[in-house]
């Protein structure tokens, strides 16, 4: 934790160049969620309450360097006004002149210089401002110039946000309190390779889930039907078995499944028992974890202190298909909420399931940063944190 905050820092009549994600969903000019501007007020309201000015630096979309005028952020205004409950200016050119102690600058994408995270434009951007303040994690995976360069370039700290966000993140994974386990799910295991690698080398309990545990099951030998699997991962999973041995990461794969024939909500389906030895209808497919798996989750968390999560267990979206992410994630809300666990998830399906499964407010923190939460769970330094110190 070699960062800064807001903490250490002295805002007062200070410019502050205010780094933030509002890239929101808009349709037809409304914002249809505010969710990542709402998570930004109290950020603002901390620098503009100790004398500080802020300008808020953001992108929108990807217009790749060029003015494309319905990327502007002007149609984010209205949304940012009402979540911090007051005017905001809006700079519509680097060359205009700052207008008041909170305003949004156009979008910072549409200058080359950003996304090649150029000295020079970064020296521009630094001369707005006394002190930098990074407060989107979500897109502190990419070296762009008002991620990285621009923190080198002044005093620089983490937002509330990042905080919160690094520091849970920190918690979970970088010194977490043992025994530190994580569910891994969601669709391919191609995806989530150096995820893998990385945890098995750092957790005394991986459980895989979702579509990817077919393809763990198939390596060993199972015949599992239609099943989405990848067989070129084969010698992939087997390498990540034989990884977690090595490094006393205990592995729990489904040892039964919900089959169905249809991939349909309501679908007729049954428990198989699932393993090495399973062996399938050529129509039959497993799309979720059964009840034995359950129990078998739910006696491995009670042994833990710290866990992770990304990736549903199952086809979430088509109940029944989501009873097993929804089960293992009630008990985790459960020993969160006790006091005994601390819960990290994040990854765009897993946080819709959690909220499906109503506990997305219990878990210890829910990251909605995508790219760059799963960057840090494959153990990549982020250069948006490195910048800052951290
Ligand atoms: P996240 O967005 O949280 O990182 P992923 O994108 O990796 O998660 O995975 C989510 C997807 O995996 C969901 O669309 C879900 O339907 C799918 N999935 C999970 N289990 C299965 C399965 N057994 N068969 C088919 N799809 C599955
Ligand atoms: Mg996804």
């Amino acid at each position: 934790m070699g960062w800064k905050t807001l903490d250490d820092m002295d805002l007062n009549g200070k410019r502050v160049l205010l780094r933030v994600d509002i890239n929101v969903p808009v349709e037809d000019g409304r914002v249809t969620d505010a969710t990542r501007i709402e998570r930004i007020v109290p950020t603002v309201n901390d620098i503009l309450s100790r004398g500080g000015n802020v300008t808020l630096l953001a992108h929108f979309g990807r217009p790749k360097g060029k003015v494309v005028e319905e990327m502007s952020l002007r149609q984010v205004l209205p949304a940012l006004e009402k979540a911090l409950g007051r005017d905001v200016a809006f700079v519509p050119s680097l060359d205009a002149a700052a207008q008041s102690d909170l305003q949004l600058m156009e979008n910072i994408r549409f200058y080359p210089g950003e996304e090649a995270n150029d000295e020079g434009f970064a020296r521009q951007l630094a001369d707005l401002g006394d002190i930098y303040c990074n407060d989107a994690f979500s897109a502190a995976h990419r070296a762009h110039a008002s991620t990285e360069a621009l923190a080198r370039l002044l005093p620089a700290c983490a937002g509330r946000l990042m905080q919160a966000e690094l520091s849970a993140l920190e918690a979970a994974l970088a010194k977490p309190e043992r025994p530190v386990g994580a569910v891994v799910g969601g669709a391919k295991v191609s995806t989530k390779i150096a995820l893998l690698e990385n945890l098995v080398n750092r957790l005394d309990v991986l459980v895989i889930g979702g579509g990817m545990a077919n393809t763990f099951l198939a390596a060993l030998g199972a015949d599992l039907g239609k099943s989405l699997e990848e067989p070129d991962y084969y010698d992939t999973a087997r390498d990540i078995m034989a990884q977690a041995d090595k490094a006393g990461c205990r592995v729990i794969l489904p040892v039964d499944g919900l089959v169905a024939r249809d991939f349909a909500k309501g679908a007729a389906h049954e428990v198989a028992q699932l393993g090495p030895d399973a062996k399938l209808a050529d129509d039959q497919m497993v799309l979720d974890a059964g009840p034995d798996t359950v129990a078998l989750i739910e006696t491995a968390f009670a042994g833990l202190r710290t866990l992770i999560w990304n990736g549903p267990m199952g086809a979430f979206e088509i109940p029944p298909f989501d009873t097993a992410t929804v089960a293992a994630a009630r008990a985790a809300a459960a020993k969160t909420r006790e006091g005994t666990l601390t819960s990290v998830a994040g990854g765009g399906d897993t946080v819709a399931a959690l909220n499906q499964a109503g506990v997305a407010d219990d878990f210890t923190y829910i990251s909605t940063a995508g790219g760059a939460f799963l960057e840090w769970m494959e153990g990549k330094t982020l250069p948006g944190v490195a910048a800052l110190g951290g």
